[in-house]
C-alpha cells in the first residue's frame, strides 16, 4: 500500500486539493500535526485511525525520526496511510525527509502538493506576492534561524539585495532580529511590511507596518510575514466578508454534514457544528415497508423533510413503484432530497410550512374527491397537515418513517458554546433536543431561528429569539444573519 504525503493547505479546509480529499476518503490511518486542519480529519472514514504527532505549545513533540519510523511501519503493514501536513508538504515541512525515509525502506509513497501559506496567506490578506514592475520576484525564507546569533544559512544580504517580495515563514518569534538584519543589509527602513496571523481562518488578523516597525506590532505565531512594496496593498476581501470571524453554532442532525455550516464558513464565519438530533428507525418499521410497497395506490405522497424522503426511498423497490402517485415536498431541501432519487416534486408550496402545503394541495386538486394521500414523516410531528387534509375530505395515511432522538452530550461542547456568539436552530426538534441535552443556560447570546414554528418552540423553552429568517430556508437564515451583523 501507499503512504501519501498530503498538503492540507494553510487553514481554510476548502483549500485542500481534490486529490488530497480523494486519498483521505480511502485512508486507514491519518497522521497529522498541529497546523493541519482538524475538520479535514472528518474526510477520512469514520473508523480510520487518527494519530496526532503535533507539538502542543509547551508539550512534547514526536521526534522526526519517530514520525519517519511510524510512516515506514504503517506503510509496511499494508495500510493506506495519509500523512497530512499544513500548507505544502515540501515547503518547510520536512516532507523531503519523510519521503527519503520511505524511499530508503522501499515503501511506496506519493506526494500530494498543497497550497502553501507562503502565497495563500498573503492572498487572503489582500496582498499579491508579485506585481508587474514593482515586485518581480518573491523569496520564501525560513525565520527559524536566528540571524542575531550569526547561526544558520540564510543569506539575508542576498535576500535584501534582490529587491522583490520577501516572505518569511516561522518568523513571528524572531521578527525583530529578522527585520533589523534586512535593514542592516540595505533595505530601506520605510519598506512596507505585514504580518498575517492565522491566515485563511476565521481568526485571521493582518498587522501592517514597515520593516522598521513590524516587530512593534508583536506578531504571534502562526504568522506569515511579507516585506516589500506589495505589503502596502490592501485588497482586503476575506476580512471584509459579512460574517467574518463570527462564531456560530450550527445545531445539526447527524449524520448529515451541514450545508448551513459550509455556507457560513464560506462567508468567513467559524461554524461550530453541534449534533442535536440523531435519527433512528421508527418503532413500527413494517408500516413503512408496506407503504413503500403499495405507494402506487396513492394519489399523492407528501414529504415534509429530507430524512423522510431518504428513509422512504430506502424501502422503495424501484422508482417505477410510484406509478401514478404525484409527489409533494414541503420545501426546497426536501425537493432536493427527492431529486437525489431522480424524482421531481410535482408541488412545492411558496412558503415552507404545513399550512401552505395544505393550501397548495387544495388548489391543485380542486373540488372533486381529493383522493388518497400518504405522508411518510417523523414519528412525532405536528398534526396540522393530516388533520387539515382529513377535514378537506382526503383519505390520509400517516406513516412513521423515522424517529428523532437526542444524541449523547459531548463534554467538549460546553467550552465551544461558551465562546460562541450565535446559535442557529433549523427546526423545533433541534431546539427541544438542544435544550434537553445542554440546558437553556448554555445558549449563546444571539439565537437565530429559521422560521416562526421553530421560534415559538424556542420561546416555549425560555429562549429569546433575536433573529428569525423571513425565507424559511438555509439561505434565508444566512441572509438574516448577514443583515443582523451588517446593520
Ligand atoms: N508547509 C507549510 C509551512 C510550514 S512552516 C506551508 O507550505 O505553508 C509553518 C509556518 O507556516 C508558520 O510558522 C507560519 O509562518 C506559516 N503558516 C502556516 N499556516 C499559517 C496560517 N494559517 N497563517 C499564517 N501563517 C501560517
Amino acid at each position: 500500500m501507499t503512504v501519501y504525503l498530503v498538503g492540507a493547505g494553510p487553514g481554510d479546509p476548502s483549500l485542500l486539493t481534490l486529490r488530497g480529499a480523494e486519498v483521505l476518503s480511502r485512508a486507514d490511518v491519518v497522521i497529522y500535526d498541529r497546523l493541519s486542519v482538524t475538520s479535514l480529519l472528518d474526510l477520512a472514514p469514520a473508523d480510520a485511525e487518527r494519530i496526532s504527532v503535533g507539538k502542543q505549545p509547551g508539550g512534547p513533540r514526536t521526534s522526526q525520526s519517530d514520525i519517519n519510523a511510524l510512516l515506514v511501519a504503517r506503510g509496511r503493514a499494508g495500510q493506506q496511510v495519509v500523512r497530512l501536513k499544513g500548507g505544502d508538504p515540501f515547503v518547510f515541512a520536512r516532507g523531503g525527509e519523510e519521503a527519503a525515509a520511505l524511499a530508503a525502506a522501499g515503501v511506496a509513497f506519493e506526494i500530494v502538493p498543497g497550497i502553501t501559506s507562503a502565497v495563500a496567506v498573503p492572498a487572503y490578506a489582500g496582498i499579491p506576492v508579485t506585481m508587474r514592475y514593482s515586485s518581480t520576484s518573491f523569496t520564501v525564507v525560513t525565520g527559524h534561524e536566528d540571524p542575531a546569533k550569526g547561526e544558520g544559512s540564510v543569506n539575508w544580504e542576498a535576500v535584501a539585495a534582490l529587491g522583490g517580495t520577501v516572505v518569511v515563514l516561522m518568523g513571528a518569534a524572531r521578527c525583530r532580529p529578522i527585520c533589523d538584519r534586512l535593514i542592516a543589509a540595505g533595505m530601506a527602513p520605510d519598506t512596507p511590511a505585514a504580518a498575517v496571523q492565522w491566515g485563511t481562518r476565521p481568526n485571521q488578523r493582518t498587522l501592517r507596518a514597515t520593516v522598521a516597525t513590524l516587530a512593534d506590532t508583536d506578531p504571534q505565531p502562526p504568522a506569515t510575514i511579507v516585506v516589500g512594496e506589495v505589503a502596502a496593498s490592501d485588497l482586503a476581501w476575506y476580512e471584509n466578508r459579512p460574517l467574518f470571524g463570527r462564531r456560530i453554532v450550527v445545531t445539526r442532525a447527524q449524520p448529515q454534514a451541514s450545508a448551513l455550516a459550509a455556507e457560513l464558513r464560506r462567508r468567513g464565519a467559524e461554524a461550530i457544528e453541534l449534533p442535536t438530533i440523531a435519527f433512528e428507525p421508527p418503532e413500527d418499521l413494517d408500516r413503512l415497508v408496506e407503504a413503500a410497497a403499495e405507494v402506487g395506490r396513492y394519489d399523492w405522497v407528501v414529504f415534509t423533510s429530507p430524512t423522510g424522503v431518504n428513509r422512504f426511498f430506502k424501502h422503495l423497490r424501484d422508482a417505477r413503484s410510484l406509478g401514478e402517485a404525484r409527489v409533494a415536498a414541503i420545501g426546497p431541501a426536501t425537493a432536493a432530497a427527492l431529486a437525489e432519487h431522480n424524482v421531481v416534486a410535482d408541488l412545492v408550496p411558496e412558503q415552507y410550512v404545513a399550512e401552505a402545503l395544505l393550501e397548495a394541495l387544495a388548489d391543485e386538486v380542486g373540488s372533486d374527491w381529493p383522493g388518497r394521500v400518504l405522508i411518510p414523516r417523523a414519528e412525532t410531528a405536528r398534526d396540522v397537515l393530516p388533520e387539515g387534509l382529513i377535514a378537506a375530505g382526503w383519505d390520509v395515511d400517516v406513516v412513521p418513517a423515522y424517529r428523532t432522538v437526542a444524541p449523547v452530550p459531548d463534554p467538549t461542547v460546553a467550552l465551544l458554546l461558551a465562546e460562541a456568539e450565535v446559535i442557529t436552530f433549523t427546526s423545533s426538534s433541534t431546539v427541544t433536543n438542544f435544550v434537553d441535552t445542554y440546558g437553556a443556560d448554555a445558549v449563546p447570546e444571539v439565537v437565530a431561528s429559521i422560521g416562526p414554528i421553530t421560534s415559538s418552540t424556542a420561546l416555549d423553552r425560555g429562549l429569546d429569539v433575536t433573529i428569525e429568517a423571513t425565507d424559511h430556508t438555509v439561505s434565508g437564515l444566512i441572509s438574516a444573519l448577514e443583515d443582523f451583523f451588517t446593520r
